[in-house]
């Protein structure tokens, strides 16, 4: 269960403090889907920050796995991080230099006990239709492509919660459903928590609780 309490986050600028989530609350269960729009610049990408731990709130408390999160060291927070939460870009974010399959295994090379990586990074780069651009650099990718790396590798480690953030906002319509098909299919088979931010209606449509952020608190939509 991932678990939100009374987040706040602002930041601090010249005109002084920013206010960006003036109180968010959330409780999501195992297996479920949800979406967040709003206008740009209404907190999106701040709150789904917060909620993969990316930022600190500026209070408020973050608890997946029963761990309260905020709470654990630098070092812990990294760990739970990587094992437990998978991210999805607008930018793809994925490491020019290296190959699609090492791309895929990147979350897993903190772990040394995983011996599995590899194996379980060509199943999932099949599962998106890859598989026969394991060894290609990024550079040699379509944007859906990229984007479907790093639905693979945001799923390598079996995470309890996935943040997708604009996951088809760089594509074209067509792209765009194919990702979302793959998106929603490899939830259906592992069932983390999902949380995706979007404008297209198409996509909200296909996950089971909207919200709106506006004014810096999240309401169903
Ligand atoms: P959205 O994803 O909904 O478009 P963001 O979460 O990116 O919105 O940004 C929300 C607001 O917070 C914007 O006004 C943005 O300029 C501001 N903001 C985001 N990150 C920072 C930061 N690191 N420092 C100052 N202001 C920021
Ligand atoms: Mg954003």
């Amino acid at each position: 269960m991932l678990r939100a309490e009374s987040i706040q986050k602002s930041f601090p600028t010249r005109g002084g403090e920013l206010v960006v989530l003036r109180e968010v609350s959330l409780t999501l269960e195992p297996g479920t889907t949800s979406v967040i729009m709003g206008p740009s610049g209404s907190g999106k990408s701040t709150l789904l920050n917060v909620l993969g731990t990316l930022e600190p709130p500026t209070a408020g408390r973050v608890l997946l796995d029963e761990s309260d999160l905020f709470t654990l060291s630098e070092r812990e927070l990294a760990l739970f991080r990587n094992r437990r939460i998978g991210f999805v870009f607008q930018d793809h974010h994925l490491l020019p230099q290296c190959s699609v399959l090492e791309n895929v295994m990147i979350p897993t090379l903190a772990d040394r006990a995983n011996t599995n990586a590899a194996p379980r990074a060509r199943h999932l780069l099949e599962r998106v239709g890859l598989a026969d651009r394991a060894d290609h650099r990024p550079a040699e990718l379509s944007g859906g492509e990229r984007q479907r790396v790093a639905l693979a590798r945001a799923l390598i480690n079996r995470p309890a919660l996935v943040l997708a953030d604009e996951p088809t906002g760089n594509l074209d319509r067509r792209t765009a459903e194919r990702v979302a098909d793959l998106l929603v299919e490899l939830h259906h088979e592992q069932q983390p928590i999902l949380i995706v931010v979007t404008h297209s209606e198409r996509l909200a449509g296909r996950f089971d609780q909207q919200f709106t952020l506006v004014d810096g608190t999240l309401a169903p939509r």
